[in-house]
């Protein structure tokens, strides 16, 4: 499947879309983008609307966030994946993303999903934490039953009754939804893990399992992070990642996307 320019996901090339949890400002974007380049990553994730489980934390920058994001990825020649909330935040969204995510907690809100499926730009639709395998195909279908054919379903953790870890990463899901619904199935190893040091090894074992891309949290300061510090891999880890990724990938005949 095509995401923009000559750049494609569910094929033998895998895609890693890092960035932070959310859009902070100027110097945090930059000192992402700047790395993300170095490290031969493509997609820069981010939110500008934060669906945050307590309305007394940060919320994200907005639209500022969205006008910030992409004035950098420019600048460093990345796309941008990024959330949209609501039905009326998909145009303002659209305008500034290269891929429009739907979070967790939006995938069963089935006008999200006409909204998003009305558009032409991939649509990254992760899964409920409480939906079942079923249920995110059907998600999709709904995206793809107004058009848009470009959905990219993303695996990011499924709440079971341990809470060791922040969710439960549902390996199985990943080369059930590939069979069951032919889209490309991409992993979260970071809401899964909620702790920075589970987020390498469940994204090994998510590429070991068939993951068509990862989307991973990245900060260049977890200790002052507004969102989502305490499971965001900082900068200075990203290249022994990648390194330990591509040896897993080529172990099963793939290859990181160049
Ligand atoms: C995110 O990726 O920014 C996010 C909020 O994830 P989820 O919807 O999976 O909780
Ligand atoms: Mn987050």
């Amino acid at each position: 499947m095509r995401i923009k320019g000559n750049l494609e996901i569910g094929g033998s090339d895998v895609i890693v879309m890092a960035g932070p949890c959310a859009i902070e400002n100027k110097a945090q974007i930059h000192a992402v983008a700047k790395t993300l380049k170095s490290c031969g990553i493509k997609i820069m994730r981010g939110g500008a609307f934060k669906p945050r489980t307590s309305p007394y934390t940060f919320q994200g920058l907005g639209q500022a966030g969205l006008e910030l994001m992409r004035e950098v990825a420019d600048e460093y020649g990345l796309f941008i994946v990024t959330e949209a909330l609501s039905v009326e935040q998909v145009p303002l969204v659209y305008k500034y993303t290269d891929i429009i995510q739907i979070g967790t907690r939006n995938m069963q809100h089935f006008p999200i999903l006409w909204a998003v499926g009305e558009t032409d730009k991939p649509v990254l639709l992760k899964r409920g934490f409480m939906n079942t395998i079923d249920e995110v195909a059907y998600a999709a279908e709904h995206i793809k039953s107004r058009g848009n054919q470009r959905v990219i379903i993303c695996e990011r953790g499924i709440r079971t009754f341990d809470t060791k870890a922040r969710f439960t990463l549902d390996l199985s899901a990943i080369p059930i939804l590939k069979s069951m619904t032919g889209l490309p199935v991409i992993a979260d190893p970071s809401h899964a893990a909620g702790h920075t040091n589970l987020v390498i090894p469940l994204a090994l074992g998510a590429l070991a399992a068939g993951a068509d891309g990862l989307l991973v949290e990245v900060h260049p300061n977890n200790e002052i992070a507004l969102s989502d510090g305490q499971q965001s891999l900082p900068l200075e880890l990203i290249p022994e990642f990648i390194l330990k990724a591509e040896n897993v990938v080529m172990a099963i005949g793939r290859q990181m996307a160049k």
